[in-house]
């Protein structure tokens, strides 16, 4: 970002680049008979005048897109420590076989039986992500993890109705991801809110006085935003599951205890996934994404439609495995989405869990702790702690919070100077105020991908921006100042969007 040397021709979008008539490609001379246009598509659907495209050369175009890629920070140019989203690298190994033709090229409406290879990749995937959770029964289906929150909220739904039970309220902590009550209200239920007791965990009293019958689900995140993991969660189960609820884990977090603790032995019926997180896809900026879910016995009815179903003909193992997209299913809660899922994320996940295997997946989540707690270390040898406090606790699981309360009121910083500032470091900024308990919140992860040097030099960063600000408060406050653009009115933009450009 820093690195981009300064142009000096003017920014334009591309409709205000090029000349009419310029062309990145020309057709050869036409060698078939003209037809009338009339015989082929009737006036009323044809155009009447050309659409009003760029027109450029080719060179322009890659100039164009090439130069607003390098206007904002991504992954593989910089540290990417945004909590709650898992920014690892993303091996390039499942970007070479996602494309293989036999992927990418199959059309989404090719009949079960000509798809045999990808049903059976899919099938794979399934079974590997039912030994990760616990859980036996999966389906790839929600393209997001909220889209898995809102199946897993409609089955707790379906399996409560097929018991003539009406429940109508969904507990979720006070830490919880805001797509957690978001889901609730758009199913359907009410939203409870739990305190969160003085470990950072689910404050059991508080619990056990809102878990009565008119509550269906408690959606849960374990470790929790907070970065840490619920010691009680026996005791969660048994109450919520005593007054004949659901207990859903939001898997997004799972990147603290793949291969460490199951959420299926923990007592959870119903287990959402990230895939674009824990098992590395481009993610963020709104790219295809995949939130498959597992469920216990009990939830599997209900799944939705179609599922993957394998048959085998003939004697033993050695025997084709033959797959099928099975639609009869009666108590199904219905389709989600069309087609099956986002395809390549299937294929990149399943090439992250076979590249692994079931121990590299443990040493990633291992890894993943260690260095978070590393860098939490020397954030506080670093002298940062007293400024930034970690908000709960001692140590944490894959991610950490701090917060800038005493920054804001020690060093006259927020931390949204703070993180605006680490952007002229060449640092993406953590997620900053959330969750919402913890005050001027920074959320930190660093995941197990980046190196010593990496957090070693992070750390100084942050040491550095606050020893600035004792000094001189202004220079955070008006960062940052090496980026394409400084700072934003972010309500603005997303609540008056410019989204056409006039001509
Ligand atoms: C990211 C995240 C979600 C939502 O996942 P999307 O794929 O962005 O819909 C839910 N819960 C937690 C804890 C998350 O970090």
């Amino acid at each position: 970002m820093s690195e981009t040397p300064l142009q000096h021709e003017p920014v334009l979008t591309v409709f205000q680049k090029g000349a009419e008539g310029r062309r990145a490609f020309q057709c050869p001379e036409r060698d078939v008979p003209e037809v009338d246009p009339e015989q082929l598509l009737p006036a009323r659907l044809r155009r009447s005048q050309p659409p009003r495209l760029p027109e450029l050369s080719e060179p322009e175009i890659v100039r164009h897109y090439v130069r607003l890629s390098k206007r904002n920070f991504d992954l593989d140019s910089g540290f990417y420590p945004l909590g709650s989203c898992t920014m690892k690298h993303n091996p390039r190994l499942h970007e070479r076989l996602a494309a293989l033709p036999g992927h990418a090229r199959l059309h989404p409406l090719q009949d079960a039986e000509h798809a045999q290879g990808a049903l059976e990749l899919m099938w794979n995937l399934e079974r590997a992500l039912a030994e990760i959770a616990g859980l036996p029964y999966v389906s790839l289906q929600p393209s997001a993890g909220s889209h898995g929150e809102l199946a897993g909220v409609l089955l707790t739904r379906a399996y409560h109705e097929d018991r003539g039970e009406h429940r109508h309220k969904v507990l979720t902590p006070d830490t919880a991801h805001g797509t957690n009550p978001a889901t609730v209200t758009m199913a359907g239920f009410e939203v409870v809110k739990l305190a969160t007791n003085t470990d950072g965990g689910v404050d059991l009293e508080d619990l056990r006085a809102k878990a009565d019958t008119d509550v269906a689900c408690l959606m849960l995140t374990n470790p929790n935003t907070l970065g840490v993991f619920d010691a009680n969660i026996q005791e969660i189960s048994h109450i919520v599951h005593d007054v004949g609820a659901t207990l859903y884990y939001d898997g997004a977090n799972l990147n603290a205890v793949m291969g460490l603790s199951r959420p299926g032995d923990m007592g959870f019926d119903i287990v959402h996934f990230n895939l674009h997180k824990s098992f590395t896809q481009p993610h963020g900026g709104g790219g295809p994404g995949s939130g498959p879910i597992a469920v216990s016995e009990r939830i599997e009815p209900y799944l939705p439609c179609p599922v993957i179903t394998r048959e085998t003909h003939g004697d033993g193992e050695a025997a084709p495995a033959r797959f099928a997209l099975e639609n009869d299913r009666p108590k199904s809660i219905g389709r989600l989405r069309g087609f099956q899922g986002n395809y390549g994320c299937f294929v990149r996940a399943y090439a992250y869990i076979c590249s692994l295997g079931a121990e590299g997946l443990k040493d990633a989540s291992e890894t993943a702790v260690l260095n978070a707690n590393y860098l939490l270390a020397l954030l506080k040898q670093e002298g940062v702690a007293e400024h930034l406090p970690l908000a709960y606790g001692e140590l944490c699981m894959h991610e950490f919070v701090l917060s800038g309360g005493p920054m804001k009121r020690e060093l006259q910083i927020k931390t949204l100077d703070l993180a605006k500032r680490l952007l002229d470091f060449g640092y993406h900024p953590p997620t900053v105020y959330f969750p919402l308990l913890v005050e001027e919140a920074l959320m930190v992860e660093p995941t197990e991908t980046e190196t010593k040097e990496t957090l070693d030099a992070f750390a100084k960063a942050i040491a550095e921006i606050l020893r600035e600000a004792a000094e001189d408060p202004q220079l955070a406050r008006n960062a940052p100042y090496t980026t394409p653009v400084r700072r934003l009115d972010e309500v603005g933009a997303a609540k008056r969007p410019v989204i056409r450009q006039a001509l």
